[in-house]
C-alpha cells in the first residue's frame, strides 16, 4: 500500500547527511521530516543552545577578519568589543527555558560561560597562531560519483601545521566515549570528503570541539579528533549511494517502511501516536493537526521553523 497523502511535498536538489542518516534510521521518519517537511512544535532547548554557541563562533571569525586581518587592529585593542557584538549577535533572538523545564539548566548564564571560556582559548589560538582559519560556515553542494548532490555546511575549515583539517562545534548533554562515538561516523566522513573536493587537498580529519552540559555539570571543554582513510572516504561514498537509491525508490513507489526497532530511540520518537493510526489519511489529520511545515535545507537554515524531530 503506497502513499496516498495529500500534504505537500518537498522536492531536493540534493541530500545531506541528516536526511540520508534518517533515513536509514526509518524511511517513515524520513518521510514526515523530510519529504513532508513535518516539524512538531515544541521547542527544543539543546538544539537553541547550540545554534546560539555556533553563531557566537561563527561570528568572532567574521568579525576577527573585518577588524583585524582588514582593517588593521591590534587583537588586544579589537577583543572586548569582539566578544561583546558577537554574544551579542548570538544572543539576538535568545529565551531562556522555563525553569521547571528538564532542560532548564541550559539557560543564558551557561551559555556565557560556554561563550567566555571558548573566547579566552580563541585569543590564545590567534596569539599563538596555532590555526589558520580559512573556511567559516562553509555551504557545499557537489556531485557524487553517480552525479547526484550531496549537501552540507562545514563549521570551519583550517590550516594546522601546514595541513588542511575540519573544525566542527557540537554541544552534547551525554557523556560519550567521544573517540568510539566519532569512529566510525558517517558525518565527519562526508565532511572530510566534501572539504577535499572543495579545497583540491588531502584533509587530515576533523577537530571536534566538544562542550558538554547536564543539570549538575558544565559547560566543559572536550576537544577530539577524528581521522579518515581513503577506504573510509570509498565505504562512506558506497553508503550515500545506497541510502539515495532506497529513498528515490520510495518517492517513486510511494512506500516508505516503517522501522519500528527505532521508535524508541533517544527520547523516543515523536510519531508513535501518528504512525500506530494505520491508515495514510488519519495519520495525515494527526500531521495537519500536531504539526507545522518546516523545511531543513543546510543551505539556507534560516528557512527552518520549529525543529525536525
Ligand atoms: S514512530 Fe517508529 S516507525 Fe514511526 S516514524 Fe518514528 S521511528 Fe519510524
Amino acid at each position: 500500500m503506497g502513499l496516498t497523502l495529500t500534504l505537500p511535498v518537498h522536492g531536493r536538489r540534493g541530500l545531506d547527511n541528516s536526511i540520508l542518516s534518517t533515513h536509514g534510521r526509518c524511511p517513515r521518519l524520513d518521510l514526515f521530516n523530510y519529504h513532508l517537511c513535518r516539524s512538531h512544535r515544541v521547542r527544543n532547548y539543546p538544539i537553541e543552545y547550540g545554534v546560539a554557541y555556533h553563531a557566537f563562533r561563527e561570528t568572532l571569525e567574521l568579525l576577527y577578519i573585518k577588524w583585524v586581518v582588514e582593517d588593521g587592529q591590534t587583537l588586544d585593542v579589537a577583543m572586548p568589543g569582539l566578544y561583546t557584538l558577537a554574544f551579542a549577535v548570538a544572543t539576538k533572538t535568545w529565551e531562556d527555558p522555563p525553569l521547571e523545564h528538564k532542560k532548564g539548566y541550559l539557560d543564558l548564564g551557561r551559555l556565557r560561560k560556554a561563550c567566555e571560556e571558548s573566547f579566552r582559548t580563541w585569543v590564545d589560538e590567534k596569539k599563538q597562531g596555532f590555526y589558520k582559519i580559512v573556511g567559516t560556515e562553509t555551504a557545499f553542494e557537489l556531485p557524487l560519483p553517480s552525479g547526484r548532490l550531496f549537501t552540507g555546511r562545514l563549521d570551519q575549515i583550517l590550516e594546522w601545521n601546514g595541513r588542511l583539517w575540519i573544525r566542527d562545534f557540537k554541544t552534547v548533554g551525554r557523556k560519550d566515549n567521544w573517540k568510539l562515538r566519532y569512529n566510525p561516523d558517517h558525518q565527519f566522513t562526508g565532511y572530510i570528503w566534501a572539504a577535499s573536493q572543495l579545497s583540491g587537498r588531502p584533509i587530515d580529519g576533523v577537530i571536534v570541539d566538544i562542550v558538554y552540559n547536564i543539570k549538575t555539570k558544565g559547560p566543559e571543554f572536550h576537544p577530539t579528533l577524528a581521522s579518515r582513510t581513503q577506504d573510509d572516504i570509498d565505504n562512506w561514498i558506497e553508503w550515500v549511494e545506497y541510502e539515495y537509491d532506497n529513498r528515490e525508490r520510495c518517492i517513486e513507489t510511494g512506500v516508505w517502511p516503517m522501522r519500528t526497532s527505532s521508535c524508541n530511540n533517544y527520547a523516543g520518537c515523536y510519531f508513535r501516536k501518528c504512525c500506530s493510526l494505520g491508515s495514510w489519511r488519519a495519520m495525515e489529520e494527526w500531521l495537519l493537526e500536531r504539526t507545522i511545515w518546516s523545511v531543513w535545507d543546510p543551505l539556507e537554515p534560516e528557512r527552518e521553523e520549529g525543529l525536525p524531530e
